[in-house]
């Protein structure tokens, strides 16, 4: 009957799997569609799907041809193919049991095809060369998995290693921002019982003006740290996308401000030609919201004429664009730029009575998390004396450039 060898039958079936690479791919994404969550044209990120997946399944043939001159796990280009896909999946936030479930169809489909050509051939090799044929080409689909899921798995352990960390300096900062203005209250009300029983109400007053500024203090904490979990729960959500025209949630801003920017004799001045954009309009809004306002409080008593001035400018992509909001206000010192978007890091703290401001450092935060939950980013520069200006980078249309979130 057969005269094929195993190694025989390899080399016909390597062949074969070579010549039919692209139907192969073709069958594989056609299962796959039924599984992705995301489009298929995402699955793979560096060349087109139809040029890669082709090239996974050669390295596949390419085992199952000579699997003992070389280890499946020592070819390195299998691997890196193999190690790119987890990294892409995860970022796609896939789930180990859809790379499971992706794997489990390509290693049927080969196997289907291997059955396919011993029924075409018609004579073939003996039952046990058909099997170490097979499993061979187990082993290497076998060991792709195995590095896709490696590679998953410790890019998920990374991330989580990471939100660990950011999650316990945030409760060592608010417990530190919540203890300040709680013990000043500790303090105060003690004192403010015993001037009670004296009669000086100058002092009296004094302890109940420091127990108000701390009260609205803690208010203001609190709603912003509800702010802040309410975007973190929005992100899990799925953001409000909608077309809207920067320019009406800027005039809606500036509604909002505007009693405060006249107490502070700030003008706010918007420019012409702003974009329309595809964009979670809640975030864009807090966004602005969080720059303008700031551009206000931090305005410089010194000048005569000040103001904030919001405007479009040209990104560095074109399927981006960019919204400067500039001030001429007091500036922030070189030595603070770098760290300003951090939670809870103010620059003129010790300036806040001078300048009738008060904050938490929330603020810039809270704009940088959102710029990045819409796929955009926030750049600062500014001049002490001069003034300041952010630069906000957001996509045109949030529903095309992949996850707004990239976020676990
Ligand atoms: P805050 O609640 O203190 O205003 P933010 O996070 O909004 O907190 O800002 C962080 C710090 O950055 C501020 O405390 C201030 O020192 C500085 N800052 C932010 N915006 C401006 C601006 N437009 N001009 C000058 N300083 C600014």
């Amino acid at each position: 009957m057969s005269d094929l060898t195993a190694a025989g039958f390899g080399d016909q079936i390597a062949e074969r799997i070579s010549a039919e690479l692209v139907p192969i791919s073709v069958r594989w994404l056609d299962q796959l569609r039924g599984l992705l969550t995301v489009e298929a044209n995402e699955v793979f990120p560096t060349e087109q799907l139809l040029d890669h997946i082709p090239a996974l399944i050669q390295d596949v043939a390419e085992y199952i041809r000579s699997p003992e001159t070389e280890a499946v796990a020592a070819n390195t280009s299998i691997t890196a193919k193999a190690r790119e896909l987890g990294q892409l999946r995860h970022t796609q936030r896939a789930s180990v049991h859809q790379l499971l479930a992706e794997y489990r169809l390509l290693g049927n489909i080969l196997t289907s095809f291997v059955k396919e050509e011993l029924e075409r051939i018609g004579i073939g090799p003996s039952a046990s060369d058909a099997i170490e044929v097979l499993r061979r080409l187990n082993d290497a689909v076998w060991i792709l998995m195995q590095t896709t899921v490696d590679t998953f798995v410790s890019e998920y352990t990374a991330t989580i290693d990471s939100h660990a960390a950011r999650l316990e300096s945030f409760n060592a900062m608010v417990s530190h921002e919540l203890r300040q203005p709680l013990g000043t209250l500790m303090y105060a009300l003690p004192l403010l019982k015993a001037e009670a029983n004296r009669s000086d109400m100058a002092r009296h007053d004094h302890f109940l003006r420091v127990m108000e500024r701390n009260v609205v203090r803690l208010t203001q904490l609190i709603e912003q740290l509800e702010g802040l979990s309410r975007l973190q729960t929005s992100r899990r959500d799925a953001p409000d996308v909608q077309r809207t025209d920067v320019a009406s949630v800027v005039w809606e801003v500036a509604r909002q401000l505007r009693e405060m920017a006249d107490a502070r004799g700030v003008e706010i001045q918007v420019g012409d030609g702003m974009p329309s954009l595809v964009i979670d309009m809640a975030r864009l809004e807090l966004i602005l919201m969080n720059l303008i306002s700031n551009a206000i409080k931090y305005c410089d008593p010194a000048k005569p004429d000040r103001f904030v001035r919001i405007e479009s400018v040209s990104a560095e992509r074109d399927d981006h664009v960019g919204i400067m909001v500039r001030d001429n206000g007091i500036g922030i010192p070189q030595a603070n730029l770098s760290t300003v978007f951090r939670r809870f890091v103010r620059a003129h703290a010790s300036r806040d009575s001078e300048l009738g401001v008060r904050g938490s450092g929330l603020g810039l935060a809270i704009a940088a998390e959102c710029a990045e939950a819409v796929g955009g980013s926030i750049r600062v520069e500014s001049n002490v004396g001069e003034g300041t200006s952010f630069l906000v980078t957001v996509p045109r249309d949030a529903g095309h450039v992949g996850g707004t979130d990239g976020s676990p």
